[in-house]
């Protein structure tokens, strides 16, 4: 499958990036004999030492991206993105340095501060804002243990920022990799009165049995998803799959990386009730975002099959009609769920 552009630069950017950490760390000897000893101090190495002197001297920034509700148009959320610009003025993309404070044990002091920073200036907006905004933050799969809880007890007390608009979120692939010890912290997680968004759904491995004890509020859609939706038939199949396989287990949708009208035009045509994504805003300093949510996304009716799904999950009524339309998606799920495995390779 022809991958977008953009995402075919920024791929080949990482994979860089990976094969210059890679090769620093394979020329590594920390044997006594090693002649050249000083010369350890390689590109690795560089960069972590320089990645907790930005944290420490607090050089990272975090970016805020908008979310829109597609029913009402009404800008619904803002997702936390961290930035880091080295001295030299390059611009490091998060996928990079994420790993690197993850190989380097930062990923705990990073992931707390961007925590701290993003619901600090959050506090502030909701204040302000007519109506309130969900705050996602990002969540490496390293800091998913019992020390987070505390992390986020703290932040919370610290800015003020209202739990039940905090949203955290975790890759579908992290979540997946240790089940029961990810379903065990979630949970604790959640009675603090946070929410949990599964990142980048569609690119991992999770099953149906998985997805349903997963203590998960939201499924983000991949962009890849979205991209492959207007190319052909199966796109828009999976994706209508699995827009109703989040309504059948209560969980919300939003889709990712939503580039153009066309794309927009067919998840709200096919009931998908949030997005993100350039075409809406891409991701701003703090200052800027709340105007950009202020943009209304609108006059675009939601169709009659994704207004009667939500009266009908409102209301709990689930009868033999909709229980059985339940029974088929799930179905359908698990007879496609390889293919949406597989489609970033494909
Ligand atoms: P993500 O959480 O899936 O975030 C969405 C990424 O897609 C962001 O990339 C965003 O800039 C980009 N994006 C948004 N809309 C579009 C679009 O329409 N088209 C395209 N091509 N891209 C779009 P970014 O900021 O480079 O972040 C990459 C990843 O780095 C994030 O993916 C997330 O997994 C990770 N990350 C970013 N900040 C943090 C953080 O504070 N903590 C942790 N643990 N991970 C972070
Ligand atoms: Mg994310
Ligand atoms: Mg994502």
């Amino acid at each position: 499958m022809d991958e977008p552009v953009g995402l075919r630069a920024e791929r080949r950017r990482e994979e860089h990036w990976i094969d210059t950490l890679r090769v620093a760390e394979n020329d590594l000897d920390f044997s006594p004999e090693c002649g050249n000893a000083q010369q350890l101090v390689d590109s690795s190495l560089g960069f972590e030492l320089e990645l907790a002197e930005a944290l420490r001297l607090r050089m990272l920034r975090v970016d805020f991206q908008p979310q829109f509700d597609l029913g009402s148009g009404l800008g619904c959320g803002v997702e936390a993105l961290a930035r880091w610009v080295r001295s030299t003025g390059e611009v490091i993309a998060p996928s990079v340095f994420i790993r690197i404070a993850e190989r380097a044990d930062l990923i705990h002091t990073l992931g707390a501060w961007v925590l701290h920073s993003a619901c600090t200036t959050a506090s502030a907006w909701c204040s302000r804002a007519a109506q309130p905004t969900t705050l996602s933050v990002n969540v490496s799969a390293l800091q998913i243990d019992e020390a987070f809880f505390g992390v986020i007890e703290r932040t919370l007390e610290q800015t003020g920022f209202p739990a039940k608009q905090l949203e955290l979120e975790i890759t579908e692939s992290a979540l997946i990799a240790n089940l029961p010890l990810s379903i065990e912290h979630l949970k604790a997680w959640k009675q603090l009165g946070v929410r949990i968004a599964m990142d980048d759904f569609g690119t991992g491995h999770s099953s149906l049995s998985s997805l349903s004890r997963l203590p998960v509020d939201r499924l983000k859609l991949d962009r890849s998803l979205v991209h492959r939706m207007t190319l052909d038939r199966k796109g828009a199949a999976i994706m209508r799959l699995v827009v109703s396989l989040g309504a059948e287990l209560d969980m919300e949708v939003i889709a990712e990386g939503v580039e153009t009208e066309e794309q927009l035009q067919m998840l709200t045509d096919l009931g998908c009730p949030r997005a993100q994504g350039y075409l809406l805003g891409r991701p701003m300093a703090a200052e800027l975002v709340q105007a950009a949510l202020a943009k209304t996304w609108g006059n675009r009716a939601m169709p009659l099959h994704a207004r009667v799904g939500c009266a009908v999950r409102e209301s709990q009524r689930i009868d033999r009609s909709a229980a059985s339309s339940k029974r088929s998606t799930m179905n359908s799920y698990e007879a496609t769920h390889a293919t949406i495995g597989h489609l970033r390779r494909s």
